[in-house]
Order: structure tokens, then sequence, then C-alpha cells
């Protein structure tokens, strides 16, 4: 290993920004680039807002990594001043039905040390009588997550890491020869080569079409919808961040929401995944049924918002891998290729702590922990070559 090896990144959402900027301060030469800009329209990253939580079940290493993920969004806030992460809490309820989850969920976030409340209905339609408790037998608070202000903080990782010294540049990676060592680099838009000691290819949902033989199907983009819905005026105060916190309803399907955020309106959608979904041509268009089903929700759980107007939709992509675990590992192929992403849904609040990750392993010449390798869904027999 080179004292500063030239390392080129290739994607600036959450999880290429947060790596490139990690692999700067750690001493490397680093060149990031994206072909449409950090938290584009296209992007996984693009939204206004993502949910930052660490309820996540049982057995699962999410919990731990959303607790060091906090710590870094909180040092980096403090370092740029500027608020990236709204401490409105989160609540997530639960049915009494099913509610492994949720039971798991307490002692990993115990583990974790990110605080929490168990809280009965009676409790939580105390604090929150905007919300119709009906099938929620208890909740857990997490007083200091909350949202995430996404675009906007994809936008500032590129900003500091430009200003610390590192490379971006607005072009395209061509995939032709991704496939197999990387002797030459990779070719760029232009026509012209970047070569680098190593490659992170942090490209979300394009991953697949990028490495077909080795990611494939491996990462599906999903279609995901997203609604904004007017509050009334007379209920203006009622239903913003101010008075709501972010939830969760696991009590049926997953449908979750963020109240009122810069006066953005009642953002609510349904985490089911949606169909395929090309990152590139897709038409960004909501279904109308899609409509239909968190209009009767809204209506159920959010009486006052019965008759709220949809103001905003947005549709978004899941880079969804099979077992809904992240992919951090190196190229089958090529010694110094690193593939990062299939955050499947939840991978934004954890940037800051993937790309941590990803600068040791790759500074400090590791190997990635089993469950994120490649290799896992061979033993699955889920890839098919
Ligand atoms: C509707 C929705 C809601 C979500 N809610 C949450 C949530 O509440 N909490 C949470 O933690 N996560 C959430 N997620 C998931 C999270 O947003 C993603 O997992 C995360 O943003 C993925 O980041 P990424 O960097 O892997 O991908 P992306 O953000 O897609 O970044 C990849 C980048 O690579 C660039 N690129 C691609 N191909 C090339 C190429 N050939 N050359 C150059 N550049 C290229 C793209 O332009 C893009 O900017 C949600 C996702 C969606 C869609």
């Amino acid at each position: 290993m080179k004292s500063n090896p030239h390392l080129a990144v290739i994607g600036a959402g959450a999880f290429g920004g947060w790596t490139a900027l990690h692999l700067l301060e750690r001493g490397a030469r680093v060149t990031l680039l994206d072909a449409w800009g950090p938290g584009n329209s296209r992007a996984s990253s693009g939204g206004e807002t993502r949910v930052m939580r660490g309820t996540y079940g049982p057995d699962q290493p999410y919990t731990e990594m959303a607790a060091r993920a906090l710590k870094l969004w909180a040092k980096y806030e403090r370092r740029w001043k500027r608020q990236f992460l709204h401490r409105t809490g989160v609540l997530w309820m639960a049915s009494g039905r099913d509610n492994a989850f949720e039971r798991g969920s307490v002692e990993m976030l115990r583990a974790a040390k990110i605080p929490f409340e168990e809280l009965s209905t009676p409790q939580m339609h105390k604090r929150w009588p905007q919300i119709r408790f009906q099938g929620i037998q208890w909740g857990i608070f997490e007083p200091e997550c909350g949202y995430l202000d996404a675009r906007a903080s994809c936008k500032a990782v590129v900003n500091a890491f430009v200003a610390l010294g590192g490379q971006y540049r607005q072009i395209e990676v061509f995939r032709g020869g991704l496939g197999t060592a990387l002797p030459r680099g990779v070719k760029l838009r232009d026509g012209s080569w970047l070569k680098a000691d190593f490659y992170v290819f942090a490209s979300g949902p394009w991953l697949s079409k990028l490495f077909p033989s080795i990611i494939g199907n491996l990462i599906q983009p999903t279609k995901q919808d997203v609604f904004f819905f007017g509050i009334p005026a007379r209920h203006a105060l009622y239903f913003t961040d101010a008075h709501l916190p972010v939830w969760a309803d696991h009590s049926d399907r997953f449908i979750y929401g963020i109240p009122g955020s810069g006066r953005r309106g009642f953002k609510i959608a349904d985490d089911t995944r949606g169909p395929a979904f090309d990152p590139t041509d897709g038409e960004r268009v909501v279904s109308a049924q899609t409509l239909r089903n968190i209009r009767e929700y809204l209506a159920f759980r959010f009486p006052a918002l019965k008759d709220a107007p949809l103001v905003e939709t947005r549709v978004c992509q899941y880079e969804q891998t099979p077992d809904n675990h992240f992919i951090i590992d190196r190229h089958p192929a090529s010694e110094n290729a690193w593939i990062v992403g299939g955050g499947s849904g939840h991978g934004f609040k954890h940037g800051p702590a993937v790309g941590e990750i990803v600068a040791e392993l790759i500074l400090k010449e590791r190997e990635s922990d089993a469950k994120w390798r490649l290799d896992r869904f061979r033993a699955k027999r889920v890839l098919s070559s």
C-alpha cells in the first residue's frame, strides 16, 4: 500500500460521497465521479428527507451501525455548523399480534445505547392525539432520532470533500470492461480513461447495469412512490415536526411518514417493494392504486387529514438485495476494485458509518465482514453462475 494511494469513487450518493470524504481524511488522493451530481433526482439519495432510526429488529448489524452514524452525523454537523438531522424523535408503532421485530429491537437499542422509551397505547394517545392508535398495542420512541436532509447533505459532503482537496467531476463512467480486472482504469463518457490504484463503485441502483454478471439481479431497483399531503390551515401546527415525530406503522404493511418538514407537506410512503424500475429512463409518476391505498390509510390513522390535498409526489427506487443487507465487497475479478451498495431502502442514515467502514477496509487492506460479502448469495444459491 502506497502512503497516499489514488482512489476513484464512482457515485456521489450517500455511500460514495461519505466514502470519498473518509478516504480523503485518511490521507488518500481521491477522485469522486458522478454522472448527474450528488443527490440528483434519479439517485436513491435524491429525496428531500430520509428517516434516521435505530429500531431494526433482532440479530442485525444496523442498530449498532445507526448508533455510530448518529455520532458521525453530529460530529459533521458541529464541524460544518449545519444541521442535517432533525431530532423530532421516531415513533415505531407495533401490533400485539406479531411484534417479534419490536421486541428484538429493544435489546438491540439498549446494547447500542440509543435512547428509547417503550410506550403503552394510552401513553402514545396522550402525547399524540393526532394519531388514531387503533390496532396498535405498544410503541418504541427514539427521542434522539428523526429525519435527515437527504439531497442537501449529499451536496454538503461533496462540498466539504472539494474544500479539503478532493477532486470531484460530474461525468459518467462507462460500463464496458468492468467485469474484469481494470488495468487501464475506467473509461469516461468523454472517451478519456481514469487510472487509479483503487476503485470504489458506489453507484446505487446502477450497480446491476455496471456489473451485469457480478451483480445482475442481486440489486433490483424497485419503484417506490412517495406522497406529500397539504396540512389543512386549521391544523397547521398540529401536523408539523414541532408536534409530531417521524412515525413508522408496523401493524400491517410497513407504512411510514415524516410530518411537514420545511413547509413541504405531510410525507407518507409504503415500504412494500414496488415493481422493477429503470433508474435512468423510468418515468417518475406515482401509481393511482398506491395513491388510493395511501389515502385510505391516511383517513384511518390520521382522521383529521382525511381530505388533505395531495400537494406533491416523488418516485424513487430502492436498490434491493435479496436479503435486505448491504453489499460491501471486493470485485471478484479485480483485487483493487470494491463494490458498495444495496442500501435496500434503509441505507441513507448509515452513509457516514458505511463510508468509514469502506475507507478502513481499503486503506488497511482488510476483507469485508461476511454478512456484506457477495459470496453469501452463492452460498444460498441466489447467484446463478
Ligand atoms: C423513497 C425512498 C425512501 C427511503 N427512505 C429511507 C429512509 O427513510 N432512511 C434511510 O436510511 N434510507 C432510506 N432510503 C434508502 C436510501 O435512500 C438509499 O439506500 C441510499 O440513498 C443509497 O445511496 P447510494 O449512494 O448507494 O445510491 P445513490 O444515491 O443512487 O447514488 C449513486 C450515485 O451514482 C451515480 N452513478 C450511477 N452510475 C454512474 C456511472 N456510470 N458513472 C458515474 N456516476 C454514476 C448516480 O448519479 C448517483 O448519484 C430510501 C430510499 C427511497 C428510494
